[in-house]
């Protein structure tokens, strides 16, 4: 069945959004100590030798300026410890207030008294406000995902609401505007967000810029989509929370992302759309039943919680750590 998310004009880009760029770099290179290369030595120009130079006074800093937060960051490691004895953390979310979440996902998660996060557009929650607000009764987590849902407008949907066409104070408007209809709609206030289409940028070209330290300044944390690693819990960065595909998933595969996780000490945030048992953008039910109790087990040793319980327990470490 296709969806009619009317209001917005945005529902072919649920199907494709899965191929959405996310404006950000994966790989960024580094300097690396040692891995200077002088390319001008022949040249012998004065300003060769001014740049080495500074790149060695640069390479003279973790002595003497970075030592301190090195040091916090080894105690911060070496102090961290999931809680009851856990080895890893999984939270599961979906996104866009689709229809079969409440139609389906709510009485399938129901079944275990399992609590995923939403990340929900007012005006879908309005269209079965009823079916939301038991959502929220069961204990679930609703999250911000935007007003307008922008996106690049390389999507045609998203072409009235197009990032490149953002400015920050329009996207600060946005969010606190869904906050603000979020309270009135279900008299929750969402903590945590979940970038549109997982593109974090606004404006173009030389424009461009970035909206995570806006995600920053309001929100506990922001979840990406369709990143390749789950979060190092005190590494990462909660406005970049990353968020990893389950959709059109069978269970021995989201299995295997779990136990990787499990293996690294991580948080793997997993994210999906439909709940359903096929179909584009679904989240299998199949898959749910299988996964879910494998998380409750204890003898897997996961916390399986909503994405705020685990970035609340991360930012209580983050805080207790001495940073001296
Ligand atoms: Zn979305």
């Amino acid at each position: 069945m296709l969806l009619d998310h009317t209001g917005l004009g945005y529902d072919s880009g649920f199907r494709s959004e899965v191929s959405a760029g996310r404006g950000r770099a994966k790989h960024t290179p580094r300097l690396q100590p040692g891995s200077i290369v002088i390319r001008n030595r022949s040249r012998g120009s004065q300003r060769a030798t001014q740049s080495v130079r500074a790149i060695a006074a640069l390479l003279l800093l973790p002595a003497c300026v970075l030592g301190p937060v090195a040091s916090w960051a080894q105690s911060a490691e070496a102090a961290f410890r999931w809680p009851d004895g856990k080895r890893a953390a999984v939270s599961l979310s979906f996104d866009d207030a689709r229809p079969s979440q409440v139609d389906t996902g709510l009485a399938v998660l129901a079944r275990w008294g399992a609590r995923a996060t939403f990340y929900v557009v007012p005006v879908h929650v309005e269209a079965k406000l009823s079916g939301w607000k038991r959502l929220v009764a069961a204990g679930h987590e609703i999250g911000n995902h935007s007003v307008r849902h922008p996106c690049t407008g390389n999507f045609a949907w998203s072409r009235d609401a197009a990032l490149e066409d953002y400015t920050l104070e329009r996207m600060r408007q946005e969010l606190l505007e869904g906050n603000r209809r979020l309270e009135q709609l279900l008299d929750i206030t969402p903590v945590t967000f979940a970038y549109p289409c997982g593109q974090t940028f606004i404006g173009r070209g030389r424009a461009t810029q970035s909206y995570v330290p806006l995600v920053a300044e309001l929100f506990l944390a922001g979840r990406g989509w369709l990143d390749e690693t789950p979060n190092d819990p005190v590494f990462h960065d909660p406005a970049q929370v990353s968020g990893m595909s389950m959709d059109g998933m069978d269970f021995p595969d989201v299995k295997a992302l779990v136990e990787n996780a499990r293996e690294a000490g991580q948080w793997l945030v997993l994210a999906g759309h439909e709940i359903g048992h096929s179909g584009p953008q679904t989240t299998r039910i199949e898959m749910l039943e299988s996964l879910v109790p494998f998380l409750q087990d204890p003898s897997n040793r996961i916390w399986f919680e909503t994405v705020e319980a685990v970035a609340r327990h991360l930012r209580r470490h983050r805080n207790d750590q001495p940073r001296d």
